[in-house]
């Protein structure tokens, strides 16, 4: 049977994009691609590049405020122009789409800007009505943000709304503890809202390391985030320009805005999944197996409408995975077990990789290596702002099977840890390299003693210690 293409493409993020150009590019395969919104995706248009930036926007006062501590005088006496820096933020974005589509149209794709939906297991349905037939159909539609299921709710703004406020609240209220919330808090914060984080649970951040959670959260406090733990909105009513926020415990309060960061959907609705029999799961999310095939043969999904690990090099890693599998034959799984990721936090970064002290204490024995301390440059400037580090070691074989840097550029420090830490490195390695001085990184290569041992003997080793 002859198709329109060897390959289209739902979803123009970063999953669907790298797969449709390396098979197009790389492999010769004729390949379309539908996007509904904006070249790029939540990564470049509504995530990640966007609150980066804005990250760096919040960081400057804190830089302006640290250098009067270098004998600078008068620094960051000015004021943040929401207007100018967003205006520019969107010209840039612009330029980051431009490059996005440049790149596909060069690499011989086709691209159809409108939304697409899948007729059958071998045909898509653009909303122009077209009918176009493929070979195979690549499923990259990523996810959405959530409102939690409370009256009211639609007064709340989402992350994506962020991107695109005509003026900063004076007073903030940001809901849930996850990345985003943490990332959405420090960046208001930062930028002159008084923001308050209403989060469920003990300690930010679900999932991390126990220790990492708890000092996060105390330092999203020192530099004025408004942290309420255990507390959780049960209704939203418009009040005058603001919005009443009624609380579960009876408590009320009124903002500017609501912001919800209460986790991410696959966004697979109405995309005629089900009815060309592709397996979903219990959040919606297509279930795929190890080669990102779905339950039909001729359909695949990557990035985080399969929410396995929802991060954008995930996406890309699993979308260039699928293009050398089908296109270049060369069969390619992706190895979701030992994936680095930071939170773009202040006064400083969150990164991590590996296993966290619970998981080791639960595997165990493994050894706790921590440094503590004040970094430098902040203490010189008159911060009482804390870095920690963290190596978890394995104490039967020395391997290192975790590490958390709470610190300045911990995203940057983690990425090369984990070039080690794929290859198995153990303590000893570690300690092996000589420390570049003076550094923050070279306390990961320093640390002499641990500072306890837990977990006891047990035979089935975790996976990353595999
Ligand atoms: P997360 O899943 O990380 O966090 C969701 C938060 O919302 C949790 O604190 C959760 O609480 C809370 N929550 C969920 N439902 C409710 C509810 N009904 N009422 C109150 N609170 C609720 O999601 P995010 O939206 O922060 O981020 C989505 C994903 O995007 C992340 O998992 C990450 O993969 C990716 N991301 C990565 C970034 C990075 O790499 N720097 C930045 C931003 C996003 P509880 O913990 O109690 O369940």
């Amino acid at each position: 049977m002859k198709f329109d293409y060897d390959l289209f493409v739902i979803g123009g993020g970063s999953g669907g994009v790298r797969a449709a150009r390396i098979a197009a590019s790389e492999y010769g395969a004729r390949v379309g691609l539908a996007e509904e919104s904006r070249m790029g995706g939540t990564c470049v248009i509504r995530g990640c590049v966007p609150k980066k930036l804005m990250i760096f926007a919040s960081q400057a006062g804190a830089a302006a405020a640290e250098s009067r501590g270098y004998g600078w005088q008068g620094a960051g006496e000015g004021r943040f122009d929401w207007a100018e820096f967003h205006g520019k933020l969107g010209r840039e974005l612009d330029r980051l789409e431009g490059a996005y589509t440049s790149g596909l149209v060069n690499a011989g794709v086709e691209v159809h800007m409108q939304r697409a939906r899948l007729h059958d297991a071998h045909t898509v349905e653009l909303a122009d009505g077209q009918r176009l037939s493929a070979k195979h159909i690549l499923i990259a539609v990523g996810g959405r943000p959530q409102r939690p299921d409370i009256p009211g709710k639609e007064l709340g703004l989402i992350s994506d709304d962020l991107f695109t406020l005509g003026q900063l609240p004076g007073r903030v209220l940001v809901v849930g503890g996850g990345f985003i919330a943490c990332e959405f808090a420090t960046i208001l914060q930062g930028l002159g809202s008084a923001t308050v984080l209403a989060y469920r649970g003990d300690a930010v951040l679900r999932g991390f390391d126990g220790e990492m959670r708890r000092h996060v959260t105390e330092q999203l406090r020192a530099i004025g985030v408004d942290v309420r733990l255990g507390t959780n909105p049960a209704r939203l009513d418009r009040e005058g320009a603001g919005v009443r926020v009624s609380f579960e415990d009876d408590s009320s309060e009124i903002f500017d805005a609501v912001m919800f960061a209460t986790g991410r959907a696959p966004y697979t609705k109405g995309l005629g999944l089900e009815e060309a029999g592709v397996r979903l799961g219990r959040k919606g999310e297509i279930a795929v197996d190890e080669w990102s095939q779905s339950s039909v043969p001729s359909i695949f999904a990557v990035g985080d409408v399969t929410d396995r690990v929802n991060l954008t090099p995930v996406a890309i890693r699993e979308g260039h995975s699928f293009a050398d599998t089908v296109f270049g034959a060369r069969p390619r799984k992706v190895d979701h077990r030992l994936v680095a990721s930071a939170v773009y936090t202040r006064p400083h970064e969150l990164a991590t990789i590996g296993l966290t002290e619970e998981e080791a204490e639960a595997w165990g024995p493994a050894d706790i290596f921590v440094a503590s301390f004040r970094p430098m440059r902040s203490l010189f400037a008159g911060s009482d702002a804390r870095a920690v580090m963290k190596l978890v070691v394995d104490a039967e074989t020395d391997k290192v099977l975790g590490c958390h840097i709470f610190g300045p550029e911990a995203g940057e420090m983690i990425q090369m840890v984990a070039v080690p830490m794929g290859m198995g490195a153990t303590k000893a390695d570690f300690d092996a390299a000589i420390a570049v001085h003076p550094t923050l990184a070279e306390e990961l290569v320093t640390m002499r003693k641990p500072a306890r041992r837990v977990g006891a003997a047990n035979m089935d080793k975790p996976a990353a210690s595999a």
